[in-house]
């Protein structure tokens, strides 16, 4: 999706933000107090899913405190300096987002640990001979960390954030919501039994709700009346290949793999990865939960097991001794 669109689908306030509703009910106490005591917000650390609002949720916080928001990504900070010019243009109480925050290196980590602990960084002035370390006061500040891979953060890392959330995958009635929020955005008429269509076959991610809207839109005033009804959902659905309960190509590897090449398993997740050529932490993290929650997919202390309903999905027989 275009960054503009994507900008104007966003939500902007805790209101407009649908679903995870525990999330929201603990963000607005936090984001209250720390208004009231004219503190800096405690450190967030939001994990789950890519898709999920991880970014749109950190620009709320900031909005909903009422602070600038700076916004860079692990994967781009590769020296301590390039941590050390962000933090220190910081304003008091402003949020610090660092996407990916598992892909910081090292040595910026430990450099950001004690800016988070006690505002403080320390930097090297002069060269040679003359350099020496300084220590510098920053403004009291809210580091907000979002990562898909929770599990490659170090110990250490995590444990400076005083506030840790999981964001979980949306129902289909929540993505619904979501869908008609867009569409009223986009001005597209789109009837009940589409959002709901658009919905089931979004894997529980609004990020692929919205964009599987909007190619339908173009599918609705190209093919259609400029309205997305039953007939151009169908018809932009099929023509995008899209998978009938909206899981994706990962998904269906993962379960072809289990049920073809495992028997339909138990079998270990790092022989899983292996099959399919993934890394076991993101099939972990980012597949798994998803296969689990509509039930494709059961997690045994032997290993994950096919469910019958996976076989169905992928038109496999079941065989006589199968127990699920
Ligand atoms: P990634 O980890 O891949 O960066 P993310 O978890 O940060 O993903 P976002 O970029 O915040 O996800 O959200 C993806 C899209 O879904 C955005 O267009 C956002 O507006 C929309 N979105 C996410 N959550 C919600 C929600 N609860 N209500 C409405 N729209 C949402």
């Amino acid at each position: 999706m275009s960054p503009i669109l994507e900008e104007t689908l966003n939500p902007k306030k805790i209101q407009e933000f649908v679903g995870q509703c525990d999330i929201l009910e603990n963000l607005t106490i936090f984001i209250q107090a720390a208004k009231k005591r004219k503190e800096a917000l405690d450190h967030i650390l939001f994990h789950g899913p890519p898709g999920l609002g991880k970014t749109t949720l950190s620009h709320i916080v900031a909005n909903e405190l009422g602070v600038n928001i700076s916004v860079t990504s692990g994967s781009v900070l590769d020296k301590p300096g390039d941590l050390a010019g962000i933090l220190i243009h910081l304003n008091l109480n402003d949020v610090l987002f660092i996407d990916e925050i598992h892909r910081l290196s090292p040595i910026v980590e430990e450099y950001l640990y004690s800016s988070m602990e006690n505002y403080k960084i320390d930097i090297i002035i002069d060269s040679g001979s003359n350099a020496r370390s300084v220590q510098i006061d920053l403004s009291p500040f809210t580091l907000i960390g979002a990562t898909t891979r929770s599990g490659l953060l170090t110990a250490p890392m995590r444990s400076r954030f005083g506030i840790n959330l999981r964001l979980t995958y949306y129902q289909k009635k929540l993505l619904k919501i979501i869908i008609e929020r867009s569409a009223k955005i986009l001005n597209i008429p789109i009837t009940e039994e589409s959002s709901y269509e658009i919905a089931t076959r979004s894997r529980g991610t609004p990020r692929i709700a919205n964009s599987l809207l909007r190619r339908i839109r173009d599918f609705a005033q190209i093919k259609g009346n400029g309205i997305i009804d039953s007939n151009i959902c169908n018809l932009g659905l099929k023509a995008l290949n899209v998978d009938k309960h909206g899981l994706d190509e990962m998904d269906n590897r993962i379960l072809t793999s289990i049920i073809d090449s495992f028997k339909g398993g138990p079998v270990g997740i790092n022989t899983i990865a292996t099959a399919v050529n993934e890394n076991s932490d993101t099939i972990e993290e980012v597949y798994e939960p998803f296969l689990i929650q509509e039930g494709y997919l059961i997690r045994t202390l032997r290993g994950r097991i096919a469910t019958r309903l996976a076989y169905q999905h992928l038109k496999r027989a079941i065989g006589n001794n199968k127990k699920f």
